[in-house]
């Protein structure tokens, strides 16, 4: 049975029949593959291409570029349901659809938007973004790429760490289109390179990640990388402010993620407490294993409600700041569903200590959460700056 939706306050019929859909997905293909994935350390890029089928890549864009012109709400239950069954599959999803998709399509001209955003709406294409570097993640200003102008091109040189999509399952092609931050004499610009630009390649999949094992990571570098200069984003030196911006729908989004682990584990542990006996007793009986349950019952409800409301929120035309509540949720995220999949495995005894019983591959991706995006030190930085102005 499904929880009470205190959350989603009135979800409208279409977000309803969304969240059916993406469960149904999420029930029959995404769940099937999840723990071998994990295991083979690979994304599953046919299934990827199903989630193009299902209009689910470009899902906040106009129609007419191949989007579902939905909204932040829809996002956000997405998210949450793909992240209940393979949190790793879902990071490739947000990589794809909100570090480079939203971001090409909030940044980019009209000319650029008609053509790249159909192709990587339908899952033909696959898009990333590069922001961190081998010598810089969180000082994200003390990048070292930069960008020299010279006549109709770009010299592009330097190098990204940490690159989710970054490279194909044969470890060396890169995906088709990285939207990559450097400087221009000290000022951050953006540019979308393309897997054939000369001077762009992969430099190494990152292996034996602790968690995230069905999303690929790759450090890409970028030497002397010859660019066109219709693949600036806006005008040079103003990506600064496209980064933050895209980043507050990043982290909403991670935080969705957290949220969808955090679901499925109490679920495990919800049912294994009933099933498992112990002293001749189901394992809910004893009140050490009801704090657990409790606890995490009522945490998942109010991140639900925290999440939610704020994603309600969201104007779609980006003209609000929303970064307080954005760093602020997923810092909660992060670590209640940390909290709530250590609890489970911790319900579940031995067993879920194992792959085969889903909550320890949950708790090895739900770490990513608390350092990809955002680190929890950067997000208490960033939220106690923000907070002056209530002092
Ligand atoms: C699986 C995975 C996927 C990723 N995908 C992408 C991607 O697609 N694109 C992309 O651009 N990046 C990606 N990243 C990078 C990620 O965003 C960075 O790892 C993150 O921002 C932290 O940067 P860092 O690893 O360089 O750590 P650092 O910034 O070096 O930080 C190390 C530690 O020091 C702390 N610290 C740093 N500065 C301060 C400070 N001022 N005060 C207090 N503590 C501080 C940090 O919080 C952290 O605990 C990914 C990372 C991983 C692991």
């Amino acid at each position: 049975m499904e929880f009470k939706d205190f959350s989603l306050f009135d979800p409208t019929p279409e977000h309803k029949a969304l969240r059916a859909m993406v469960c149904e997905f999420a029930q029959k293909e995404l769940e099937p593959q999840a723990l071998e994935y994990d295991q083979k350390e690979q994304f599953n890029q046919k299934l990827f291409q199903r989630l193009g089928n299902l209009g689910l890549l470009g899902l906040m864009l106009e129609e007419n570029l191949g989007g579902s012109k939905m909204d932040a709400t829809a996002m956000i239950a997405v998210h949450e349901e793909l992240s209940f069954s393979d949190p790793g599959f879902c990071l490739t999803y947000l990589a794809h659809s909100v570090l480079c998709v939203y971001n090409i399509y909030r940044n980019a001209n009209e000319e650029q938007k008609k053509l790249w955003l159909p192709a990587l709406c339908s899952g033909d294409t696959l898009g990333a973004m590069a922001m961190s570097e081998p010598n810089c993640g969180t000082d994200v200003l003390a990048m070292e790429s930069t960008a020299v102008r010279n006549k109709d091109h770009y010299i592009l040189n330097g190098r990204k760490m940490w690159i989710t999509n970054g490279c194909l399952n044969d470890n060396k092609t890169p995906c088709d289109f990285v939207l990559v931050y450097v400087k221009i004499q000290n000022q951050i610009s953006s540019f979308v390179v393309e897997k054939s630009f000369p001077g762009f390649f992969v430099g190494q999949k990152i292996k034996d990640k602790l968690g995230m094992r069905a999303s690929n990571t790759a450090e890409l570098v970028f030497d002397n990388c010859i660019i066109p200069k219709t693949h600036l984003l806006g005008r040079e030196g103003e990506a600064l402010k496209h980064m933050m911006k895209n980043l507050e729908v990043e982290r909403l989004a991670l935080a969705a993620m957290s949220l969808g682990i955090a679901k499925r584990c109490f679920k495990e542990m919800n049912k294994y407490s009933l099933q498992r006996k112990s002293f001749n007793k189901s394992l809910r009986s004893f009140g050490q294993i009801q704090k657990y349950l409790a606890q995490s019952y009522a945490e998942y409800q109010s991140l639900r409600s925290y999440i939610y409301n704020l994603a309600r929120q969201i104007k779609e035309d980006g003209s609000e700041n929303y970064r307080l509540d954005c760093d602020a949720v997923k810092l909660l995220a992060g670590k209640l569903a940390k909290d709530i999949a250590d609890r489970a495995i911790q319900v579940l005894g031995g067993y879920g200590y194992v792959g085969e019983y889903k909550v320890e591959r949950l708790w090895r991706d739900s770490k990513l959460l608390e350092i990809g995006g955002g680190t929890n030190e950067a997000l208490e930085k960033n939220i106690t700056k923000d907070l002056e102005k209530w002092v």
